[in-house]
């Protein structure tokens, strides 16, 4: 190769990062910008993981290590599709690589979902962990009951967000905003609620297992909801995880309420048939399912016909995340996720390759597995880039140099936050963090971290 290989990276989450680290670790002539709409880096890691997980966040220190390659730059508070068309990003960039995750949500299709107090946990999770657009986006939480549909690691994040305590949350780098109304919650109840059973719940073993330790809140199972079908037996009696699980959730069946502050309930088989109220949420409707195993293997949930009315003030959907079509690129509305043969773009889904365009990440695959899925994810996307680029000549071009984009935002007047600014902002938030012995006291708006980061 006659000069760098340029790769622009969009999105600087862990997708990003590790697609970073898998371009220089195999290419030594490249030259590898990471393209952040927000003016931080590592996206779910800072906007995504609970704020009681501190010990996950922990991995954005491999990140930094990929950040101070010489042959790596963050290029924040750049937004593709604003800043930044597909266009540019071609005349300044040999290849790029998507990786924006799946910042949507998939919605329940029921009546009543978007009364007032029905909300996506996407949303309340953007909102606690301080997405700047979120800080208004609760300014009340008089809700007394909360049905959070779904029984994956999101929806027990945000039971535990719920039924925490303040001063068990004001240890941790939530957010201000969010700990100013979490202090007057109302919430007593909270019921968190599977369509299927027990031995098909999606979260982990060790989530599963905090809800056990909440100090604030018993814990209630119903011991019917327990008893499996044929089908779920023998995945319990297959899989060590899911019979640690039901043996976990039959101790809870078995305890005794201590009167805390907050109650927990872990109801399976129920799906959401309508959600009630006349301005804003009062009830939800639940049809009791059946389980009914399908010739691939798959259970599927099947309704009853028969339907429980649940009292409650706010309903939290926790059914999944959904990527978001980006500008002049391919997608696959059906999978909410970029159409791709092993990371290479798709004009559609089995379709012909977009020369130069690959995806990784949640946008690649949809929003599965934990922070580290990410890497072997990335690996295999790096792997077919660099060998489209393995027999091709690259002749010189003085677009396709580092500064020549960096001077083409600044014409633009785009403030592009640096990693060497980014981290002013990191070192301030800490040391903010430390004076009320927390984590970080993150800052949620824009202008205020550019400020920070510039300073
Ligand atoms: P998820 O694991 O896919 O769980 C989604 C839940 O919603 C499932 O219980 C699913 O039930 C249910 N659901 C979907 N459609 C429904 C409907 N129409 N009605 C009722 N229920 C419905 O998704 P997630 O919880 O958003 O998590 C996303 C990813 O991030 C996962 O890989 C998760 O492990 C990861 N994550 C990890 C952590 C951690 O490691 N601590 C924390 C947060 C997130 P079915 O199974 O029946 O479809």
């Amino acid at each position: 190769m006659s000069r760098n290989l340029r790769v622009a990276i969009i999105g600087a989450g862990p997708a990003g990062f590790y697609a970073a680290a898998g371009l220089i670790k195999n290419l030594e002539n490249v030259s590898v910008d990471i393209i952040e709409a927000l003016p931080t880096p590592y996206g779910l890691v800072r906007y995504g993981i609970a704020p009681d997980h501190q010990k996950i966040k922990s991995v954005s220190k491999l990140y930094e290590r990929t950040a101070a390659d010489p042959r790596v730059n963050l290029l924040a508070n750049v937004h593709f599709g604003r800043d930044l068309n597909l266009a540019e990003i071609n005349k300044h960039y040999d290849a790029v690589v998507f990786t924006t995750g799946a910042s949507s949500d998939r919605s329940l299709g029921i009546k009543g979902e978007n009364l007032a107090g029905s909300i996506s946990a996407t949303d309340f999770v953007a909102w606690y962990n301080g997405l700047p657009a979120y800080k208004d986006f609760i300014n009340k939480l008089d809700a007394k009951a909360v049905a959070v549909i779904g029984v994956g690691n999101v929806a027990v994040d945000v039971v535990r967000i719920l039924a925490k305590s303040v001063d068990e949350l004001a240890t941790t780098d939530i957010t201000d905003h969010s700990l100013d109304i979490l202090k007057d919650s109302k919430v007593k109840d909270i019921y968190m609620i599977g369509r299927r059973g027990p031995a098909q719940a999606k979260y982990t073993t060790k989530e599963l297992r905090e809800l056990g330790e909440l100090i604030n809140a018993d814990i209630f199972v119903d011991k019917k909801d327990l008893v499996l079908d044929e089908a779920s037996q023998k995945i319990a009696n297959d899989t060590r995880a899911i019979s640690i699980q039901l043996t976990e959730l039959d101790n809870y069946a078995d305890r005794k309420p201590e009167g805390k502050a907050r109650r927990v309930h872990i109801k399976f088989l129920a799906s959401p048939s309508e959600i009630k109220g006349s301005d804003k949420v009062e009830a939800i409707v639940l049809e009791k399912n059946k389980l009914e195993p399908s010739p691939s293997g798959y259970i599927n949930a099947v309704g009853t016909g028969q339907f429980e009315t649940l009292p409650v003030d706010m309903v939290l959907r926790s059914v999944g995340y959904r990527g978001v079509k980006l500008p002049d690129i391919s997608f696959d509305d059906k999978r909410g996720i970029i159409p791709n043969d092993d990371g290479r773009v798709l004009i559609e889904a089995n379709g012909e390759i977009v020369k130069g365009q690959y995806v990784a990440g949640w946008i690649k695959r949809g929003p599965s597995g934990v922070v580290g899925t990410n890497k072997a994810d990335a690996v295999i996307t790096i792997k077919n880039l660099i060998e489209d680029f393995s027999n091709i000549d690259l002749t010189p071009d003085s677009n396709k140099n580092p500064e020549a984009i960096v001077q083409f935002l600044k014409d633009k007047g785009v403030e592009v936050v640096s990693f060497e600014e980014w981290k002013k902002l990191d070192e301030y938030e800490i040391a903010q963090g430390k004076k009320q012995a927390r984590p970080r006291v993150k800052v949620v708006d824009t202008d205020k971290m550019i400020k920070i980061a510039k300073s």
